[in-house]
């Protein structure tokens, strides 16, 4: 589980990219001399010491034809609303500069914990040029350099001990969580304002995390749900919506907080490649889903309208078979009562514990009604199956030789053991384990 979002922020060219990279340890995106550069990768999942978290380059994150200056205040704006921590990062050869100062205000008023990092420090001669970045009122700089990676390790232990310490006020948030994803102008907002005006005891945030801002908790029939990203389903978040990278960055970081994720499509418009992209995340990401096809006031129905949609719905998302679908209109508050109801179910599916011995019984079974077939010059044997964690939930299956399984027959072990425990929405992760 990641601790939390990391976003680099910065003025052009002081080595965000390139600070990115060596955090995540591969050198994936383009690093240029040139101002404005095209990067490919902007947001990865890593870790340090054992401890995941996600981090983002905002720099990556552009608006066509704008100011440098404009461009900043924008990606730090971004930073300020969506991470945890902020890595502010300054050019130690060029020293303290106006942009440095816009920066380092938008983050004090935010409040958000920032890590001060100077880079290009490449040599120890350089080290006395950090001490003017003190009066950026940011607290102690950390002298590194990208391109050598001097000093990172020291940028990675601030940011997780501040993870961590989120960590620990975050493992007190009990609930369902759920995120409500899909491409622009589905009615995600709409539905979360339906969602959240049906439950009107909306609980006042948790003191202390940085999730406050973004993230909304209720009440409803004594049970905690947490909505993600409700910032981000408000008006304000719109601006930059049309900016893909941000809009996939917001999607990714909703989806890893969630236990559930809502994909909704829009009724009257079909399905789009864009909504694909938002599946291939979820599943991705091994989440529970559940699909709302949304706007159904606009749709002319007859008996067979939903039969033929949800058949569409199985012949585009391939590996979305086990997600339960819905057909609402936000508008109109139809059906927002079944979305609780089938949250329940899929997240106890989600949460599902299987008795080891029922599960081994099934297993038997099914191979006992359909033999492993020959497949890469052997004959797969499974000897004994055990849920090993749950969300999503997981099972390792011992087995004489991993290489001999063949995939259909993992999807045919998947579907009996989904029959036999009604599991519905959520994905189940076998895993294949050698024993001799
Ligand atoms: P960004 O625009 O902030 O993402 O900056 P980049 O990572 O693209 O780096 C801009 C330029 O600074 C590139 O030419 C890098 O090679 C250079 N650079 C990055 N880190 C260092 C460093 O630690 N030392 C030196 N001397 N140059 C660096
Ligand atoms: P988002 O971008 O996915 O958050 O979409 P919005 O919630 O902002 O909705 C986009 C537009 O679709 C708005 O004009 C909404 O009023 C409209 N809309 C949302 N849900 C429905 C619905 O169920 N039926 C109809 N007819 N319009 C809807």
């Amino acid at each position: 589980m990641s601790l939390g979002l990391v976003a680099i922020v910065g003025s052009p060219s002081v080595g965000k990219s390139t600070i990115f990279n060596r955090i995540i340890g591969e050198k994936k995106s383009i690093i240029e001399e040139t101002r404005g550069v095209t990067r490919d990768r902007i947001y990865a999942h890593t870790s340090w010491l054992t401890k995941s978290f996600d981090i983002v380059d905002t720099g990556g994150i552009e608006l066509a034809d704008t100011t440098f200056q404009k461009q900043i205040r924008m990606q730090v704006e971004i930073a300020i609303e969506q991470a945890d921590v902020i890595l502010f990062v300054v050019d130690g050869q060029i020293g303290l500069n106006e942009d440095d100062y816009l920066v380092a205000r938008m983050l004090y008023k935010s409040k958000k914990p920032v890590v001060l990092a100077v880079n290009k420090i490449d040599d120890s001669h350089l080290i006395n040029n950090k001490f003017e970045f003190y009066s950026l009122g940011l607290g102690e700089p950390i002298a590194v350099s990208g391109a050598h990676g001097v000093g990172i390790g020291d940028v990675l232990d601030k940011i997780v001990d501040i993870l961590s310490k989120n960590e620990e006020k975050d493992s007190q948030l009990s609930g369902l969580r759920f995120s409500i994803i899909g491409r622009p102008n589905v009615g995600k907002s709409s539905l979360c304002n339906a969602i959240l005006n049906e439950n009107r005891v909306i609980v006042s945030n948790i003191e202390g995390t940085t999730r406050d801002a973004i993230d909304t908790k209720f009440i409803r029939n004594d049970r905690e749900y947490v909505v993600i990203d409700t910032a981000g389903l408000k008006k304000r978040g719109k601006i930059y919506e049309a900016i893909d990278k941000y809009a996939a960055l917001r999607a990714l970081r909703a989806i890893d907080q969630s236990d559930v994720c809502l994909l909704v499509i829009d009724g009257s418009e079909g399905i789009k490649e864009q909504d694909k992209h938002v599946v291939g995340y979820a599943v991705e990401a091994k989440k529970a889903i559940i699909v709302i096809v949304n706007k159904w006031d606009l749709v002319k129905k007859d008996n067979n309208t939903m039969n033929e949609f949800t058949k569409e719905i199985r012949k585009e998302f391939k590996f979305l078979d086990y997600a339960p679908v819905i057909y609402t209109s936000a508008i109109n508050k139809l059906r927002i009562h079944d979305i609780f109801d089938m949250l329940e179910k899929v997240y106890e599916s989600y949460t599902f514990q299987i008795s080891t011995s029922v599960l081994n019984d099934i297993i038997q079974e099914a191979q006992m009604m359909n033999e492993t077939p020959n497949f890469n010059g052997g004959r797969c044997r499974i000897y004994y199956a055990q849920q090993v964690s749950s969300k999503p939930l997981t099972i390792a299956l011992f087995v004489n030789e991993p290489s001999w399984m063949h995939f259909s027959y993992m999807r045919y072990l998947e579907n009996r053991i989904r029959d036999s425990f009604e599991l519905i929405g959520s994905p189940i992760n076998l895993v294949l384990r050698k024993r001799k």
